[in-house]
């Protein structure tokens, strides 16, 4: 279950929303009804809460639309409570391409902002309303243009892999190796995210939760930057298993989970005409046993969504779309003909051997 799901399209790219995104909404409007106040200004506070949001898509949107300038297949947006995400499948090695993803999200943020801002002073509003006010149309504007600007800095913190995080790195990088520069930013990042937590307890329980992000995040795209290093000029047939046993879509589920428990592979490609056309793993066979019987084809319970890789593919570019996608199985297949499986734990262990054996790595 990945707790999110999507709301729309914007350009294309699916808008998702975690659950605990309407969380905070619905907590939001239960607290405005039980402070006093009348249903109006409840309504208000959700409608602001909204619009913040919607501008928080705006940025997300910029980093989205310039990634995939760079052929960067973003996968989607999420909405989360601390704020947007764009989910790209990898980030560019290229410092200058990083740079100007990075950079646009706040130019975006400010640009709202001013724009708001150049609306109010042309219709003669107050740019800096009494505190609170979001019941008259223009504090509401001159609240929204104010958090605008504040979250441009605030995400231009040089807290990796926020987006002041990810300029730093692209500066570093143009003077250091990649990877030094990753390591310089994810520890300027952690600094900073346990900066953020010591604030947090003692002014805004937010914070607390931002730099906790802010810490695995950082974290986690330095190991995936170790990993791409690593994996860099490794074609995917390197690492495959070449040699597995498949199924066939008729087998009926009894003698599958024979043959299934009489070996150590987990996962079978089912193959029809030399084609693959599903994945049976133990698992899925064990339920379909359970739930179906022993003389059901293997054809009703087989998996036919699965990932399909070619030999020649980058193992780094694949391995980015395995986490990304969730894939649990890759099909390698030359034409349509299987000839090796992957999985995740596969690819952690070849990367063990690499570790090991760095020249055993070029392909
Ligand atoms: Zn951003």
């Amino acid at each position: 279950m990945s707790w999110s799901f999507q709301v729309g399209r914007l350009f294309g790219i699916p808008l998702r929303v975690h659950i605990t995104f309407l969380l905070l909404l619905a907590f939001i409007v239960w607290a405005d009804s039980h402070s006093g106040q009348d249903m109006v200004a409840g309504l208000i506070g959700a409608g602001y809460i909204a619009a913040l949001f919607a501008c928080v898509v705006l940025h997300e949107l910029g980093h989205s639309l310039v990634a995939r300038k760079y052929g960067v297949k973003v996968t989607h947006i999420l909405l989360l409570p601390i704020g947007g995400v764009s989910m790209m499948e990898r980030i560019p090695d290229d410092p200058k391409q990083e740079f100007r993803i990075a950079i646009v999200g706040p130019l975006v943020s400010i640009g709202i902002g001013v724009l708001i801002g150049l609306i109010l002073l042309a219709t003669q509003q107050p740019l800096m309303p009494p505190p609170g006010d979001l019941l008259s149309g223009s504090g509401f504007l001159a609240k929204l243009a104010s958090i605008n600007i504040f979250l441009a800095f605030f995400n231009l913190l040089p807290a990796f892999p926020m987006d002041g995080g990810r300029v730093l790195r692209s500066f570093l990088a143009q003077k250091m190796d990649y990877m030094a520069a990753t390591h310089v930013a994810v520890a300027i990042g952690q600094g900073m995210a346990v900066l953020f937590a010591f604030l947090g307890i003692f002014a805004n329980p937010w914070l607390l939760l931002i730099a906790f992000f802010i810490f695995l995040g950082a974290g986690q795209e330095e190991q995936q930057v170790q990993v791409r290093r690593l994996l860099r000029s490794v074609p995917v047939g390197n690492a495959m298993a070449s040699q597995f046993a498949t199924m066939q879509p008729d087998e009926p589920l009894g003698r599958a989970v024979e043959e299934a428990m009489a070996g150590y592979q987990q996962d079978f490609p089912v193959v029809e005409g030399g084609e693959v056309v599903g994945i049976a793993s133990r698992d899925v066979l064990m339920a379909g046993l359970y739930e179906r019987g022993a003389a059901t084809p293997l054809r009703d319970v087989m998996l036919t969504q699965f990932c399909t890789a070619r030999k020649e593919d980058s193992l780094a570019d694949l391995y980015d779309q395995m986490s990304h996608q969730g894939c649990q199985i890759v099909v390698v297949t030359d034409e349509t003909h299987p000839v090796g499986l992957l999985t995740p734990e596969r690819v952690v262990q070849y990367l063990r051997y690499l570790a090991q054996h760095p020249s055993k790595g070029e392909g």
